[in-house]
């Protein structure tokens, strides 16, 4: 660290270090590699959710890390700020290496979003928030937020040029994504970097995982008045989880399938 420049954040280094070696924090991630996350389909009046559902602890280890800065240290205008990045995220690995990846997605995704001004005024303060919120609502309405990555398909690993998935552009300027990725790592993240071919060639989009569009007219009244006030008012239709992997190494943050979404460019 001090080689690199960063030696003045020693302190702060020395204190996430203890707390990633403590007892407590051990015990999260047992039981969050005990209770691997579940994919909910449905609720339980046969309407169509998509939800993963992770155990408290690892919801625990998320807001560490958050609060610690792994994913916004870099950006925060500390010096040597990717350094820091990279010791903390180098800690946080010694006590659970799982939630290193959706906060390491979460961290390169400014990178990207720089080349975009409106989202990345948008979605920036989310991004650097030391909150975590690992409520499942439309991005707007939360403190802090995460970002997935949906490069990956079937035919294609790091050659994303073989990619199929296709941006067709609507009349009002949005785009339609149709396409079947296969790794996708850290569903509940609030909104992935996807990438899909449109016109021009292979570019990337950033896909909410929900969307902020009331649907009152799609709601029977009897799902209305019982399920909780957001899903009556919000509707998921990005994205579609279709199945459920385990990937060796990263279990507490198991990807599914994800197919089909609609959204700006
Ligand atoms: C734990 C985990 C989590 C992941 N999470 C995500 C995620 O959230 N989102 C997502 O989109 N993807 C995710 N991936 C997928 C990951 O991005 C791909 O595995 C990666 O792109 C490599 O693709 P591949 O596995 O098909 O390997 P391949 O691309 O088939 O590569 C196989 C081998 O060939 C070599 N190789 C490939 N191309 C070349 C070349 N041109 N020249 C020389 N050598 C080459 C590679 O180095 C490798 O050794 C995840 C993968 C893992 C393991």
């Amino acid at each position: 660290m001090e080689r690199a420049g960063a030696g003045e954040h020693r302190e702060r280094l020395a204190a996430f270090g203890a707390r990633c070696g403590s007892a407590e924090v051990a015990e999260w991630a047992m039981q969050a590699n005990r209770n691997p996350p579940q994919l909910k389909s449905f609720d339980r009046y046969g309407q169509r959710i998509d939800e993963v559902e992770f155990h408290p602890a690892y919801h625990q280890l998320m807001a560490l890390g958050i609060g610690a800065g792994v994913s916004s240290a870099a950006w925060s205008g500390a010096s040597a700020g990717h350094v820091l990045h990279t010791a903390l995220e180098f800690l946080m690995a010694q006590a659970e290496p799982g939630v290193c990846c959706p906060m390491t997605m979460t961290y390169a995704s400014l990178a990207a979003l720089e080349n975009q001004p409106e989202l990345l005024a948008e979605w920036k303060p989310r991004i650097l928030s030391s909150e975590y919120d690992g409520s499942s609502q439309p991005a707007k309405a939360k403190r802090g937020a995460t970002i997935g990555m949906a490069m990956t398909e079937k035919q294609g690993g790091s050659d994303v040029r073989a990619n199929t998935t296709r941006a067709s552009r609507n009349a009002d300027g949005s785009y339609n994504l149709v396409g079947h990725k296969w790794f996708c790592s850290a569903p509940m993240s609030d909104a992935f970097l996807t990438l899909a071919y449109a016109d021009g060639g292979l570019t990337c989009f950033l896909v909410p995982k929900l969307s902020a569009r009331k649907v009152a007219a799609c709601a029977p009244s009897l799902t209305w008045c019982i399920t909780p006030a957001w899903t009556a008012f919000w509707r998921r239709r990005h994205i579609c989880d279709r199945r459920w992997r385990t990937p060796c190494g990263t279990r507490p943050t198991a990807p599914p399938f994800k197919e089909s979404s609609s959204i700006s460019r």
